[in-house]
């Protein structure tokens, strides 16, 4: 089974990715995760990719989607992927479409964890105070740049996954629980068809 989760910044998706790793023996493939240990290996993309993180903004879709394709490759012994944070705009979402087809693997659901605007923002804000600014890109600035950003290029995937009938909503404003059972009777309802 593979999945997108989508949502805004401080949606959740990453607390809800490793959930549904562990329970259903998924694969996590965080985008932002593979940047932030590019960033902490000091190398030349880390560091380039460390001041566009910073300003909010993304990475170039070629650089991501070729990121996405490698680790796929190299995780032959897996129940499916989640993808968290990938795709970000529509030419990564066309692209995965692609590599997905290319394999022969299907995408069995996008879920949308729908959460407001306000009490996210306040949500990353506690997570900054709370790891001690180990995310750089948790700062009240750069989260602003992130939503404006998230509201131009990755919003419209909304209507793009719609379209093909694949989009699931789910309330992100539940407990990291109560949203996680919503996701599984997601899940539950997928297999069963
Ligand atoms: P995340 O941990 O998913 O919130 O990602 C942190 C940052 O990494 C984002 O704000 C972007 O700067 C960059 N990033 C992560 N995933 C992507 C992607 N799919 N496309 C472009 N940039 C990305």
């Amino acid at each position: 089974m593979n999945l997108v989760l989508f949502g805004p910044p401080g949606a959740g998706k990453g607390t809800q990715a490793k959930m549904l790793e562990t329970e259903r023996g998924l694969t996590q493939l965080s985008t932002g995760d593979m940047l932030r240990a590019e960033v902490a290996s000091g190398s030349e993309l880390g560091q380039e990719a460390k001041r566009i993180m910073d300003r909010g903004e993304f990475l170039p879709d070629e650089l991501m989607i070729r990121m996405i394709s490698e680790k796929i490759d190299g995780t032959p012994d897996t129940n499916g992927f989640i993808f968290d944070g990938f795709p970000r705009t529509v030419p990564q979402a066309e692209a995965l479409d692609a590599l997905l087809a290319e394999k022969g693997m299907p995408l069995d659901a996008v879920i949308e964890i729908r959460v407001d605007e306000q009490a996210m923002f306040e949500r990353i804000q506690t997570r900054a105070r709370e790891s001690g600014g180990s995310r750089s890109d948790d700062s009240a600035e750069t989260l602003m740049k992130r939503l404006e950003v998230y509201r131009k290029q990755t919003a419209p995937l909304l209507p793009y996954y719609e379209g093909k009938g694949a989009l699931r909503t789910v309330d992100g404003m539940r407990s990291i629980e109560g949203v996680h059972d919503e996701i599984a009777s997601v899940l539950d309802g997928l297999s069963k068809a």
